[in-house]
């Protein structure tokens, strides 16, 4: 039997061991999140190194080994560079993964969180993109064709006015059928495209999918303060995804004590671990009112709510006003912190 094997993963980060080795906590697709030993990658020139690095996708190739399998080679698939050109992205993704390394159990893949993750780290890396762009730091060049070819994709009527103006010329030039026919095919395929993208709330990592996310930003025209807001709120929405994935939240619209509408009865609940959301009236009756509790703002149900059933793609949509962020960011934090039973920063 060999003893040597292949995954797909992303790196979540590492650690110094020994004078030139590293070890790395991986999320593959395949095993879930592991260590493996980067042995020599501290030296100077170190080919594996880079590789290896924090927020990586590839391929990695490892030997078994007796504590730690150790990495015998990488195949880079996408390093997100532009991502780790801006330092708050940099850092909040960070301590997003320094949390999910806590919260992923060791040795369980799940595909759908890994999809997820992958997601994240490309919509980061095109947000931090545009942020630069609008900096004028990048020039349109790269991406111009795509746009050109999304724009002519926006609006039905756009399309239409295009299409009557190239028959308009090609009735000049004697080749209308053929056009009809290329235009026919394309409409047939974006609407494939349109359709795949309703399909489901996790088809991501696709070139559809990206499509997607480019139209939303050209349609919201993402302004500098929108482009913030989202690289904060980002790292939120994947890790509620996650904790709904993973067990530790429900989809919630009522109580789980009297099973009523909780939109119908107050506008703050209290949520208990291992039972769920309760109304105000259910936390504060019997037994309950003694127990340990988070308090739970409306807004704040409404917004988890929607992260965990919407596209991750979908946060481009949200107007979130500050005191509604605020509850937001200050739950999740209680809520992590209670799993993990220690401090975090967000
Ligand atoms: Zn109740």
């Amino acid at each position: 039997m060999s003893n040597s094997y292949k995954v797909e993963g992303i790196i979540l980060n590492s650690k110094d061991i020994k004078e030139y080795d590293r070890i790395y906590s991986v999320f593959s697709r395949q095993v879930g999140v592991f260590n493996i030993l980067g042995v020599g990658v501290r030296k100077p020139r170190a080919k594996l190194a880079s590789g290896l690095e924090p927020f990586t996708y590839g391929d990695i190739f490892l030997i078994k080994g007796r504590f730690l399998d150790r990495v015998r080679g990488t195949v880079i698939f996408e390093q997100f560079s532009y991502l780790k050109q801006e330092l708050d992205f940099l850092t909040k993704s960070r301590r997003l993964f320094s949390i999910l390394n806590q919260l992923l159990p060791t040795a369980e893949p799940n595909e759908d969180v890994f999809d997820l993750l992958y997601s994240y780290l490309r919509l980061l890396n095109e947000l931090a993109y545009l942020k630069q762009l609008k900096q004028g730091q990048k020039t349109f060049q790269g991406k111009a064709r795509n746009y050109q070819s999304m724009l002519t994709n926006l609006s039905d009527d756009e399309r239409d006015q295009n299409n009557k103006e190239s028959k308009r010329k090609k009735r000049q030039d004697g080749k209308l059928k053929e056009e009809v026919v290329h235009s026919k095919n394309k409409r047939t395929d974006y609407q494939k495209v349109n359709k795949a993208q309703n399909y489901s709330p996790v088809n991501q990592g696709s070139s559809r999918t990206k499509l997607d996310y480019w139209q939303r930003w050209l349609k919201t025209s993402l302004s500098a303060e929108k482009i913030e807001e989202v690289n904060d709120l980002l790292p939120r929405v994947l890790l509620w995804k996650v904790l709904y994935r993973h067990g530790y939240w429900a989809y919630s619209s009522v109580c789980s004590q009297c099973g009523r509408k909780l939109k119908a009865v107050t506008a703050e609940y209290s949520f208990f671990f291992s039972q769920g959301v309760f109304c105000s009236s259910c936390a504060d009756t019997g037994s309950w009112k003694q127990k340990p509790r988070l308090r739970l703002k409306r807004d704040t149900l409404k917004l988890i709510n929607f992260f965990i059933s919407q596209e991750i793609g979908d946060v481009f949509r949200l107007k979130i006003d500050q005191q509604t962020g605020n509850d937001f960011k200050l739950f999740t934090q209680w809520f992590v912190e209670h799993i993990l039973e220690k401090k975090v920063v967000l």
